[in-house]
């Protein structure tokens, strides 16, 4: 079996996948189709995707502008749901959790109750039909004057929690919007009893990470900049966080460099004992998919197959889901990694640890 098809046949576990980022671009040239706006795909591409000479994440940001004008109506946020999962179950992704922040969808009128039941209507209606798994996080933003957004959107995680949202989030530009100063909200969070994830060590430094983890954190978004102290290296070691890592998406806001001379981290991480999971960000402005970043790994690491199925079952392991889920997908990754030959299939064990590497 040669590499594309290996990693195809892989179950694959994306816990790191906004949904504004990663609309179809066929999708959008309808919308502003029906807007009276006639777009050639390759324009509708270039106005979604980040420009090969992109500075930073600020600059990446602007991506999502088109992407936020067209997700104000509930059936276009339910369509943009559904056809994510449904691209994803055709690269053979079992469980993802995909997230979006509810308060940069009320221009148009809708309520934070429309928008996040018409994504858990799409994501519904996508699991009934292939089978997939997941879970939607609702992300707080960085920015000047969200305290209540972002306290709304914690409640609104708590009313949905268990039933369509598994989870919060923190998102936006951290290099102007430091992670120390969230903490009455990830207070409030871990007082309604979410769990959250927050970004943390891409656009800033390892601080950035002391704080989410101070915070409770159950994850980190990227983080890869731990890489600079040893000491967050361990704590995130030892509290065995996960790393949500997305290469592509790294290279391109230039968080960290390495993407052909072998210095990007997550070899290193991974091989530290830190719990690591694949992910792409946003498929549509990286212009990638969770398949082309294992192709990455393979081709410029020194990482193996076997490696990216331990970051699966860390994946699972550290996924916003209930033990049974975490249960019943990592047998169907070990189930699978069995068929192939010459694979040594890891632990089925999701509870083990990571010293055994
Ligand atoms: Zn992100």
């Amino acid at each position: 079996m040669d590499t594309q098809a290996r990693i195809h046949e892989m179950k694959k576990v994306v816990l790191h996948l906004h949904l504004d980022g990663s609309l179809r671009p066929e999708t959008v040239q309808e919308w502003l189709h029906e807007d009276g706006k006639d777009i050639d795909l390759d324009l509708v591409k270039a106005k979604l995707m980040v420009a090969k000479d992109c500075k930073d994440l600020n600059q990446y940001l602007e991506k999502f502008d088109l992407p936020l004008l067209f997700l104000q109506s509930e059936e276009h946020i339910k369509r943009a749901t559904y056809e994510l999962y449904e691209d994803l179950a055709k690269q053979n992704v079992v469980y993802s959790e995909v997230r979006f922040a509810p308060s940069l969808h009320l221009q148009k009128g809708l309520s934070y109750e429309q928008i996040v039941e018409a994504a858990i209507a799409g994501m519904d209606e996508a699991k009934e039909k292939y089978g997939i798994d997941g879970g939607l996080i609702l992300c707080c933003m960085r920015g000047d004057n969200n305290e209540q957004a972002n306290l709304d959107t914690i409640e609104l995680a708590k009313k949905y929690l268990g039933k369509g949202v598994c989870a919060a989030d923190l998102a936006g530009a951290e290099a102007l919007f430091a992670t120390k100063n969230f903490e009455e909200v990830f207070a409030k969070a871990k007082e309604l009893g979410v769990p959250f994830t927050i970004h943390a060590g891409e656009a800033d430094g390892p601080e950035s990470i002391k704080s989410a983890l101070q915070f409770g954190a159950q994850r980190i978004g990227h983080g890869v900049r731990c890489i600079e102290d040893k000491e967050v290296m361990q704590e995130l070691k030892d509290k065995k966080v996960l790393l949500e890592i997305c290469p592509t998406s790294n290279f391109q806001t230039q968080a960290v460099t390495g993407k052909t001379d072998g210095s990007y981290p997550i070899e290193k991480i991974f091989k530290f004992g830190i719990p690591v999971g694949l992910n792409t960000d946003n498929d549509t402005v990286s212009n990638t998919d969770i398949e082309q970043e294992y192709a990455w790994v393979l081709s410029e690491t020194g990482l193996t197959t076997s490696n990216l199925i331990q970051m699966n079952l860390d994946s699972i392991k550290s996924a916003f889901t209930t033990p049974e889920k975490k249960l019943a997908i990592a047998n169907q990754i070990v189930a699978e990694a069995k068929n192939i030959p010459n694979n040594t299939a890891p632990s089925k064990d999701v509870n083990s640890t990571h010293e055994d590497r």
